[in-house]
């Protein structure tokens, strides 16, 4: 899962991608508006993350400007504006929900699962491909009813194959569900982690087999 944070305190910003991070989520972070548009041209993201005082501007102005470019991508508003008529105000100009600061990690996680749930592309909250259940916004991953562990990144790779079983996944595809766009990419990283990928799914018996597409990108077949 990738999401966008626009938010201008720098150490905030630092931790909060570091705490998603540990739940499987790519960050983007900016700290302005005017970069925060551009940003959703370039990138998908499941859900968007917004402070309101920032330095070019209230937070909220960019909810209109982003549904004026016909995205839906949920919003949660994170501010220390947090009265009653601030938190209406919010809501009433399209955030799908409004979280006051400070906040905890586990409760804007939850708050993410439950806008999360409400888009229909990850509606199918678990997939199921092979002998395996992949449930991506807990980041777990079952064999049988065996528990799987697996490191971030190579879960992540999982997660974005078996959603698109079947179907060759570009790189840049699943680059994009690993790394932030601030992160260098080498360029056999992705190859190394579904390497080491195939290797552990075999040694589980998941059932399933990734297949290389030349210069393209990968495929997950059942097999
Ligand atoms: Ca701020």
């Amino acid at each position: 899962m990738r999401i966008l944070l626009i938010e201008d305190e720098r150490d905030l910003a630092e931790a909060l991608s570091a705490a998603l991070g540990k739940h499987g989520i790519v960050t983007d972070h900016t700290m302005h508006l005017a970069d925060a548009i551009e940003l959703t041209r370039q990138n998908l993201y499941d859900a968007i993350l917004l402070d309101r005082r920032l330095p070019d501007g209230e937070g909220l102005s960019f909810i209109p400007a982003l549904r004026r470019t016909g995205k839906d991508t949920p919003i949660i508003v994170l501010t220390a504006r947090n009265e009653p008529k601030e938190r209406i105000e919010g809501l009433d100009l399209g955030a799908d929900d409004y979280l006051g600061k400070p906040f905890l990690v586990e409760e804007l996680m939850a708050r993410l699962r439950a806008v999360l749930r409400r888009s229909p592309e990850l509606s199918e909250l678990k997939i199921a491909v092979g002998r395996m259940e992949i449930d991506p916004l807990h980041l777990s991953v079952t064999v049988g009813s065996v528990p799987l562990d697996l490191p971030r990144r190579e879960l992540l790779v999982l997660a974005a194959l078996a959603r698109r079983k079947e179907k060759t996944v570009l790189r840049s595809t699943l680059e994009a569900a690993v790394y932030n766009y601030e992160e260098e990419i080498q360029s056999n990283a992705l190859d190394a982690h579904i390497s080491r990928l195939r290797k552990r799914l075999i040694d589980a018996g998941a059932g399933v087999a990734i297949h290389n597409i030349r210069g393209v990108g990968y495929l997950m077949k059942e097999e």
